[in-house]
């Protein structure tokens, strides 16, 4: 740990939003003992400081990573719908009245936009009876189609088959626990109209079935949720035909969600490497091999290798370029024993099964209070108002306030 007693400034000049306004403000980050705060001032409203990250080490290391370089949106965030069936607590989206999006206006905006990933998100994208003819729209234009969604509808097999023959490439299905009560802890059920893991469940078979790439979207609420990460790991790689990986986000203060309760990205990470087993030198090292836009403050990505056996996994490292280069052989030696790694080991190489792997993307959004916008000029885009594209998280904080004047009307 890095030992720091005075204030320092890390970046002098950037920029971020007004708490009140979210009017674009000058603004610096700076680190006080062991933690990074962002100091912004408005000319109406005064000053601010938002927490930024709790472990100065942790960012350090990633905003070195982020990429330089002229802005760029690889995928885009597109809500074609307001409504949802569902209610829950952290939705990152305020309450909307608006009406649905126009066909020919999305058609403009996919078609004017340069990165490959077209996101349909809402509320809820399943509640458009359209939703069929949107898939192929976005198709029509060479995207890749992914369909964000609780999965609710998806439990019609007959639905998830129309889907397929639609065009739609993925789904990122929110999954955030394998029980019943957590759902309903979190009033996700909406006019408790739904057995909700249940369809979840049957969702995912049905997803299965039709081969349908999928990544399971889970979000953390501390002291509910986050003691399933090695649940989640474990379900994904037993299910790695076509489940492609876990986004796991923190919930933060955005949106519908208003509470100050959330995990910052570096204590996110801490719950990986106590629920895992992981070893948290190896594994940040090898985030820093990896230097790509995946990288920022706000969001890393990376690869688990491992064995499962019973109900435990046992992680093994590796880089990309050297598959199954095992990193973590004493700490394997340690757990299992010399003998009896080397027998299921070998066991599992002379079938020709290979290791189990799961991608991981672990999210903390950044929120008004917090937001650097120098920092979240690439990645993920959201549309905003007709015209307009931004990064994903300015856009939802921006949302959250239009949202918000709406209410003091
Ligand atoms: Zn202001």
């Amino acid at each position: 740990m890095t030992d720091y007693n005075e204030e320092r400034i890390l970046k002098n000049q950037t920029q971020s939003l007004c708490n009140i306004c979210f009017h674009e403000i000058h603004a610096r980050v700076v680190q006080k003992r062991s933690q990074v705060f962002i100091q912004k001032s408005c000319p109406l409203h005064g000053d601010f400081e938002g927490l930024l990250e709790k472990d100065i080490d942790f960012y350090l290391r990633f905003a070195q990573l982020k990429v330089k370089g002229k802005p760029f949106f690889n995928g885009l965030v597109i809500p074609v719908t307001f409504k949802c069936n569902m209610s829950c607590s952290f939705c990152y989206t305020a309450y909307q009245n608006q009406a649905d999006i126009g066909l020919n206006q999305l058609r403009e905006i996919i078609g004017n936009f340069m990165g490959r990933g077209i996101y349909l998100s809402g509320g809820e994208p399943t509640l458009r009876e359209d939703l069929f003819e949107i898939i192929s729209i976005v198709k029509y234009f060479g995207k890749v189609c992914t369909l964000v969604t609780n999965g609710l509808k998806l439990s019609d097999k007959d639905y998830v088959k129309q889907l397929r023959q639609a065009g739609l490439d993925a789904v990122l299905l929110s999954f955030d626990s394998f029980k019943e009560e957590t759902y309903r802890l979190l009033k996700i059920s909406y006019n408790n109209q739904y057995d909700i893991f249940k369809s979840k469940k049957i969702a995912l078979e049905n997803l299965e079935k039709e081969k349908i790439k999928t990544q399971l979207g889970i979000t953390i609420y501390p002291g509910v949720n986050d003691n399933e990460i090695k649940d989640f790991f474990i379900f994904a790689m037993k299910k790695r035909s076509f489940v492609i990986g876990l986004r796991i986000r923190s919930c933060v203060n955005v949106g519908r969600f208003g509470e100050q309760k959330q995990l910052f990205l570096s204590e996110l990470l801490e719950l990986f490497y106590r629920q895992l087993g992981l070893n948290k030198k190896l594994l940040l090292d090898y985030f820093l091999d990896k230097k790509d836009d995946y990288h920022n403050i706000h969001h890393i990505q990376f690869r688990i290798r491992g064995l499962i056996i019973g109900e435990s996994l046992l992680p093994i490292y590796c880089k990309d370029n050297i598959p199954n280069k095992i990193i973590s052989l004493p700490y394997l030696l340690k757990k299992l024993g010399a003998k009896q790694f080397l027998k299921r080991f070998i066991d599992r190489l002379s079938k020709g099964v290979p290791l189990m792997t799961c991608q991981a993307r672990i999210i903390c959004w950044p929120t008004k209070e917090n937001i650097d916008l120098q920092e979240v000029d690439r990645g993920i885009a959201h549309i905003y108002g007709l015209d307009k594209i931004l990064n994903f998280c300015h856009a939802i904080i921006l949302l959250e306030q239009q949202n918000r004047r709406v209410a003091d009307k």
